[in-house]
């Protein structure tokens, strides 16, 4: 085992292996002096319309900016956050920082919206809700602004009180979208009751779209049944162009990856994809 081989830190923070409960403990304690000390930070990536290029949302993305590491990645620290129970703390700075950044969006007529990924674990919070809308109380952020993700696993086991919270979100303003479709079990008919406006197809779905029949099959009939309910179809993943012209034929709208742009600091993304607002905002 590479701990017994004198593992470094390094090692840690760049391989997903499953963590031992005494490293677990060891991260969970780093994230919260993360926090204090200001080490995270948000990137974002746009979620373009295929036909006229036009941006829509920018989705943030959270990472660590540990000072001895390169970036680290959410997909090794946000598993660890969410079992610990860190993940509240973290999803309070990233919702803060989140509403401060749309509300200054908005006032630059950036004219997108920002997404938020939102966890389990922080939807159970019975304070949740009231958490956010102090977030945008606070920052002045307007509804209209926020998109918030929930999971498909999470979606489908959503209560009662959650769901009318998010219908009363909803109607101010807020968008509410199913993130990584495709790839948990979803109750079709439960699908259609929740107060969604866009579902995003997991990227699995996508990859192989371009050098498959059936997975474009399989994509396009996910794509036509979200579209049948009345909901926007954002298709996550997208890395080549022989994929986006597939994505035309199946008639999808809206997509985010890699092939047009990954996700990028905030000054960076505003001098690529609201040079104006960027503008507007160094002047002011
Ligand atoms: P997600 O919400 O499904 O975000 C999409 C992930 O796909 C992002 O990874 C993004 O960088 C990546 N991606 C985008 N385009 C492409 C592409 O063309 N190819 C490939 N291979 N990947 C692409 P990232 O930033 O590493 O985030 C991973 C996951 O971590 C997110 O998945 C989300 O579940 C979670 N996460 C990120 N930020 C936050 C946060 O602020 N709060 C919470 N609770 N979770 C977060
Ligand atoms: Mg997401
Ligand atoms: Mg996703
Ligand atoms: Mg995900």
């Amino acid at each position: 085992h590479a701990k017994h081989q004198g593992r470094g830190r390094a090692e840690m923070f760049t391989t997903e292996l499953a963590l031992e409960a005494a490293d677990r403990a060891e991260l969970e304690r780093d994230m919260l002096l993360a926090l204090q000390r200001d080490e995270f930070l948000l990137e974002f990536q746009p979620q373009i319309e295929i036909g006229s290029g036009r941006i829509v949302t920018a989705e943030a993305l959270i990472r660590w900016a540990h000072p001895e590491r390169d970036l680290v990645m959410p997909g090794f620290f946000v598993p660890v956050a969410e079992e610990s129970g860190a993940i509240v703390a973290l999803g309070d700075w990233v919702m803060s920082r989140v509403c401060e950044t749309a509300a200054r969006w908005s006032q630059a007529d950036v004219g997108q919206r920002i997404a938020v990924n939102i966890s389990s674990r922080e939807l159970s919070q019975g304070d949740f809700f009231l958490r956010l809308r102090q977030a945008m109380a606070t920052h002045r952020t307007p509804a209209h602004m926020l998109e918030l993700e929930i999971t498909e696993s999470l979606a489908m086991e959503m209560d009662a009180r959650v769901l009318e919270q998010l219908r009363a979100l909803r109607k101010e303003g807020v968008r509410i979208a199913i993130d990584d479709f495709g790839t948990g079990y979803s109750n079709l008919s439960r699908l259609r009751e929740l107060p969604v406006d866009r579902v995003k197809i997991d990227r699995s779905l996508v990859r192989d779209i371009a050098i498959s029949a059936e997975a474009r099959t399989i994509c396009s009939a996910v794509v036509g049944l979200i579209q049948g309910l009345g909901m926007e179809v954002v298709v996550e993943g997208v890395e080549s162009e022989a994929q986006m012209d597939m994505l035309r034929v199946i008639g999808c709208t809206l997509f985010q990856g890699y092939h047009v742009a990954r996700p990028t600091g905030e000054e960076n993304y505003l001098s690529r994809f609201a040079p104006q607002a960027l503008a507007q905002r160094r002047a002011g």
